[in-house]
């Protein structure tokens, strides 16, 4: 009856892209997780391993990439990241719906396997608020702001591979808008099989 998904969101750095994600899966923990990806990136103050992400030497991910563990992957700011091929079959399997917060080369190849996956992409609206956001996270040196920077510009170009556009001017609003795509792409009509499961007939 409830046909299961992957919804695949990307957006330059610092766009609010984890925030919203994360508000969408505290709304929807019974029905929607979070693909935990692999990376090469060293830890931020007070990113926790296996929850933010598996953190992994580059030895160890060339090695599940050898052993074809990852349904995609990418170097992005010069750092590995991939997403876990089982843990998303496991997921979809039991029923549940997935979030990927993944970069537009990793979108592009699910989009090459999962002809029915949602695509979004979230951008901040303008450049010189994305800095500011990146700026006032702390989390980043100077010279990784200015690759980050230097990447939203390029990423920004694929917008057109998704399916919808947020510009998160207000946290918000930007959620509602989530919100409603998550919640509309669950009533698509060819997503349906049965309508007897959804009504009931009887006069
Ligand atoms: P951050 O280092 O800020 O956590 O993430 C940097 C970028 O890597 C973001 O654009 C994020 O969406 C992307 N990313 C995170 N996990 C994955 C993944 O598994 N695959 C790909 N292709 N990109 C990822």
């Amino acid at each position: 009856m409830y046909k299961t998904k992957l919804f695949v969101v990307s957006a330059p750095s610092g766009a609010g892209k984890t925030s919203l994600c994360n508000k969408l899966i505290s709304k929807y923990k019974d029905r929607l997780k979070y693909s935990i990806s692999y990376t090469t990136r060293e830890p931020r103050i007070g990113e926790v391993d296996g929850q933010d992400y598996f953190f992994i030497d580059e030895k160890k991910f060339k090695k599940m990439i050898n052993n074809e563990e990852f349904l995609e992957w990418a170097v992005v700011h010069g750092n590995y990241y991939g997403t876990s091929k089982k843990l998303i079959e496991e997921y979809l399997s039991s029923g549940y719906d997935v979030i990927l917060d993944i970069d537009p080369q990793g979108a592009r190849q699910i989009k090459a396997k999962y002809s029915d996956a949602v695509f979004i992409f979230i951008v901040a609206p303008s450049m010189k608020e994305l800095k500011n956001r990146l700026v006032n996270r702390r989390t980043e040196t100077i010279e990784n702001i200015n690759i980050r920077m230097k990447n939203a510009l390029e990423e920004i170009k694929f917008y057109k591979m998704y399916d919808y556009l947020i510009v998160n001017k207000y946290l918000n609003i930007a959620f509602e808008e989530l919100n409603a795509i998550y919640l509309s792409e669950h009533l698509k009509t060819k997503d349906i099989e049965n309508i007897e499961e959804l009504i009931d007939m009887e006069v």
